[in-house]
């Protein structure tokens, strides 16, 4: 068919934009000097807005809706790339093009104060750069639907099919079930044990960060391992799977889970069909799912205790004196330690979905209720109260703390949380039909990347989020296995 021969050369014009920026932009988070950013900025702004322009123009407009009209003589897999294209310009399309660049300086305004106000801690200063993000979050959703839900447009672009039944549901399941017994084991926390927080040199993390990429299975001809101060993974397409990891000498859990939780994102990207290179489908099926796979890596896997066994002695080698008469039980147990903390990047596995329920909650009333700006950084902390008993003193600690409400990234954060709720369901599955600890025990966690390739990381973007999971588990999303699992492996700890 013409049409779509047609769309796939304007599809593949796109990908090579797309391409560039993806490859300057892993270089810019990783090698370029900072006196290149500038003209880089000014470079790479051409290149996007090249890019803006191809996928917004009227030809490719019209070829998508004519497409969409004769969908019943395209095959299923091409229909899925037209129905892609149409749900990517929908997002972008109906908002008017000057008040589009009008936003994209709001946002980089906003986040330059953010930046300022957090170091302050000044929210007042932040505040009016919140009300007119929010003001034109909903003005855009405004121009793409008529409907009232407007939070649901939100949570649907981050989470296809998620809307606030369900994450009602799922964070009503964390509060009845899960608060009570985060508290409780909040009663028993231990101090870490001095090897916890010694001080373990750079190259000898880097050495076992590269040792887990070869247990991993990672492919070396396929990637790069660099270092950033945020850790992310990025892809261009599945020869090309490249990720980060950064090395804090008083701090060697976070290499090891950072790296193993980038892994997990990467194993993913590496397992796509490689078919679906040449198509737009060549990404994750969600958020929540490519949250799913690094939160299993790093925590069904490298924070299990089977793991540890097969382990902790080459890890030994590398630190022969800190970690002298540590014992797996005890190792076990501090990378698993418990304990309550106001910043949510260096939450616990257990007291991690409070801080995402606390979010979830004001965003929901920001955008549903009647909640207020004004009101933001009480509402914050009387609910960090009510679910980890701690009351923030400053707004660094508090409201300011996390970057997404000033890049306008509403709706983003509930899919964090989901991911681990996924990757448990997923594990009780896998459980039944792999020895999943002995496997561990015997680092064979190629079987287990061979069992997520077939159930999930080989479709990449062919299937929906909920159709995937319902797929692989047999049913449809399940909170309560996310409890469950918390429960067995935190109640056995503490
Ligand atoms: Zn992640």
């Amino acid at each position: 068919m013409d049409l779509f021969k047609r769309f796939k050369a304007m599809q593949k014009q796109q990908k090579a934009y797309q391409f560039v920026l993806t490859v300057a932009g892993w270089d810019s988070n990783t090698e370029a000097p900072k006196k290149s950013f500038p003209y880089r900025a000014e470079m790479l702004s051409m290149i996007s807005g090249e890019l803006f322009s191809l996928s917004t123009s009227e030809e490719y407009q019209d070829l998508v809706s004519q497409l969409l009209e004769q969908h019943e003589e395209l095959t299923p897999r091409d229909r899925l790339e037209v129905m892609e294209a149409k749900k990517n310009l929908d997002k972008i399309v109906n908002v008017p093009k000057d008040e589009y660049v009008e936003y994209t300086k709001l946002v980089n305004l906003s986040q330059r104060a953010w930046e300022d106000a957090k170091a302050n801690d000044d929210y007042e200063a932040f505040k009016p750069y919140l009300e007119k993000i929010i003001a034109a979050k909903r003005r855009h959703i405004g121009y793409r639907t008529t409907r009232p839900d407007k939070y649901n447009v939100l949570l649907d672009d981050f989470e296809e099919g998620m809307d606030m039944e369900k994450y009602d549901a799922f964070f009503e399941t964390i509060k009845k079930d899960l608060v009570p017994f985060v508290k409780d084991v909040l009663k028993k926390k231990r101090t870490q044990p001095a090897f916890a927080t010694a001080t373990y040199p750079r190259e000898g993390q880097k050495r076992f960060v590269e040792y887990m990429m070869k247990i991993f299975d990672y492919d070396f001809d396929r990637g790069v391992l660099k270092e950033s101060v945020h850790p992310f993974t990025w892809s261009t397409h599945t020869q090309d799977v490249r990720f980060t990891v950064r090395y804090l000498e008083d701090q060697l859990f976070s290499s090891i889970f950072a790296g193993a939780h980038e892994l997990g994102h990467a194993i993913y990207d590496l397992n796509f069909d490689p078919e679906l290179d040449e198509t737009n489908l060549n990404h994750g099926a969600s958020h929540g799912i490519h949250e799913s796979q690094s939160r299993f890596y790093e925590n069904m896997v490298a924070r299990s205790k089977p793991f540890w066994k097969a382990n902790l002695d080459k890890l030994k080698k590398q630190f022969p004196d800190q970690l002298k008469d540590v014992d797996v039980d005890a190792f076990y147990r501090a990378v698993n330690a418990v304990d309550e903390t106001f910043i949510r990047v260096e939450a616990d596995e257990l007291t991690y979905p409070l801080h995402i329920l606390l979010r979830y909650e004001i965003e929901r009333d920001i955008f549903e209720g009647d909640l207020n700006v004004d009101d933001l950084p009480d509402v914050w902390n009387a609910k960090m109260k009510q679910y980890l008993n701690l009351t923030p003193k400053k707004a660094s600690d508090g409201v300011l703390q996390d970057v997404h409400w000033s890049a306008g990234m509403f709706g983003y954060f509930p899919t964090y949380a989901l991911g681990s709720a996924y990757a448990a369901q997923l594990y009780y599955t896998m459980k039944n039909e792999l020895d999943l600890d002995t496997l561990l025990k015997n680092n064979d966690i190629k079987t287990i990347n061979a069992w997520l390739k077939d159930k999930i990381h080989r479709h990449a973007a062919t299937k929906k989020p909920l159709e995937l999971l319902e797929m692989v588990t047999g049913e449809t999303f399940n909170p309560s296995y996310y409890v469950r699992y918390l429960k067995e492996k935190y109640s056995a700890l503490y």
